[in-house]
């Protein structure tokens, strides 16, 4: 059964417990979010924007006690925090700012007399399924682009990070937004399956592993509902012969390791050429050495304990099979002594395809090495993964790194640089890695309703 609880990663300490929501309250939820949708649809678009401008303010506002809440309930260290908060407000203000434009009714050419035009109008009530890893950037890149089009949102977040969600309600309710527009629900799995079985509810959107992804757009096609995934992934960072060593170290030390190695688009498998193998290992492996483990309420600390014991037990199980089948650890792969769910930085190289970290996420702080002979087998390697998320490539020539770049099987991909998320800048992926796209343009059209309008 799910337990929305707040528990201390530095310590495994229970801090608060939130029962889960009701049957009734489901029911009363669920008719609220449509009683709003009749109302908040027929605002002008300038009001919501206007509103997610003060939920942006909010944010700014109240950062410090926001990034506090984060560091205690999923243990990211504190100066990430903030910026999470940060990337956060500016994706309220993207819509807020460039809303009116991007809802601008597209003309079309037509054959014959007479105008055609494409509008953006809303759908209804939608559900909102989050993670824990950005728990506050992974709701603001639904919700804004969602309010600004007039749908409401109902939205069940991670179980360990029920008080962050309490606060992302509370922003929105004082940023003024009325009554059922936008909802926390402490929901079980099984009441999310209701809930997307409800006729109020148009559209579902799950961040998240395969694993609930699977479940939910399971459920979503069964009820004919509209629905994004956005889901796991294990990005390759291709490295070519004659790069800037230092450059490429750098950016894939911190494109693995932000976020505790805990994010989707981490740099989770390094293909390096073998003519600069021997130097980047050892400068990539020196780097992850002087990475600051400790509490992340320091400001100096750059990794901090996982969310949980049980997601560094998994990851440990994951580390301890590539090892005992020949896999060779760099630095790190000792889980440490003493309490926290702490896991250190890690770097592995020689995984190959009988241990389960050539082929499943590893969703914490561990870096995959390989060596590779050419393009052709850096690119066989990279697609050879169930996900397409991210990716990047970093040469000395951009232009032959972009063509190596279009050869990858992914939703993203940065040439000399990893991928960051903007605002402006559409985010998803292919293959396991899920359906449809969040921010940008992209994400604002995903649950709208692309209405065809002829007019004489
Ligand atoms: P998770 O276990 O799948 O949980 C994500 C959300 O789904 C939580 O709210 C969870 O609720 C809910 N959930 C799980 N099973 C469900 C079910 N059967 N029905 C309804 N809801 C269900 O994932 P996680 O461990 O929190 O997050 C890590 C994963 O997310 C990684 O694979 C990561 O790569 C992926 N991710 C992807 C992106 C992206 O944009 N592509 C971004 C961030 C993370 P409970 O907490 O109550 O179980």
């Amino acid at each position: 059964m799910t337990q929305y609880a707040t528990v201390d990663p530095t310590n495994g300490r229970l801090v608060r417990e939130f029962a889960t929501i009701s049957d009734t309250e489901v029911a009363r939820a669920l008719d609220s979010a449509q009683a709003a949708f009749l109302t908040w649809r027929e605002t002008d678009v300038e009001h919501r924007a206007a509103t997610l401008t003060r939920v942006a303010e909010l944010h700014r506002e109240h950062a410090q006690e926001m990034a506090e809440l984060m560091t205690l309930e999923m243990g990211k260290p504190i100066s990430e925090a903030r910026r999470e908060v940060e990337l956060s407000a500016s994706i309220y203000d993207y819509y807020a700012i460039e809303g009116v434009d991007l809802l601008a009714d597209e003309e079309l050419k037509v054959n014959g007399p007479g105008r055609a035009f494409i509008r953006q109008a809303p759908i209804g009530a939608l559900l909102g399924i989050m993670p824990w890893n950005f728990p506050y950037y992974q709701v603001a890149r639904f919700v804004a682009p969602n309010l600004l089009l007039g749908n409401t949102v109902l939205l069940k977040h991670a179980s360990s990070c029920p008080q962050q969600a309490l606060r992302i309600e509370e922003l929105l309710r004082e940023a003024g937004t009325p009554d059922g527009v936008y909802q926390n629900v402490f929901a079980s799995s099984a009441q999310v399956a209701d809930m997307i079985a409800h006729p109020a509810i148009q559209g579902v959107s799950l961040t998240g592993s395969e694993r609930a992804g699977s479940a939910v757009g399971a459920v979503a096609g069964q009820h004919l509902k509209k629905c994004v995934l956005e889901l796991g992934g294990s990005d390759p960072l291709i490295v070519l012969p004659g790069v800037d060593i230092e450059h490429a170290v750098s950016a894939a030390v911190a494109g693995r390791f932000f976020n505790g190695g805990q994010a989707c688009t981490s740099s989770k498998r390094i293909i390096v050429d073998t003519q600069v193998w021997d130097k980047f290992v050892a400068a990539f492996v020196e780097m992850v050495g002087e990475l600051t483990m400790g509490d992340p309420r320091e400001e100096c600390t750059q990794l901090g304990p996982m969310a949980s014991t049980a997601a560094r037990a998994d990851l440990a199980a994951q580390v301890d099979d590539a090892l005992a089948k020949g896999a060779t650890a760099h630095v790190g792969a000792v889980v440490p002594e003493g309490d926290g769910a702490y896991y250190p930085a890690t770097v592995l190289s020689g995984v190959t395809p009988q241990m389960r970290a050539w082929h499943e996420e590893l969703f914490g702080p561990v870096a995959v090495l390989y060596q590779v002979g050419s393009v052709d087998e850096a690119v066989a390697l990279a697609n050879d993964s169930p996900y397409g998320l991210g990716g990047a490539v970093f040469g000395p020539d951009p232009d032959e790194a972009a063509r190596v770049a279009d050869r990858l099987d992914v939703g993203m991909v940065g040439v000399n640089q990893v991928i960051r998320s903007a605002p402006e800048l559409p985010f998803g992926g292919v293959k396991n890695s899920g359906t449809g796209r969040e921010l940008g343009r992209l994400g604002l059209e995903e649950f709208a309703n692309k209405k065809l309008i002829r007019t004489p």
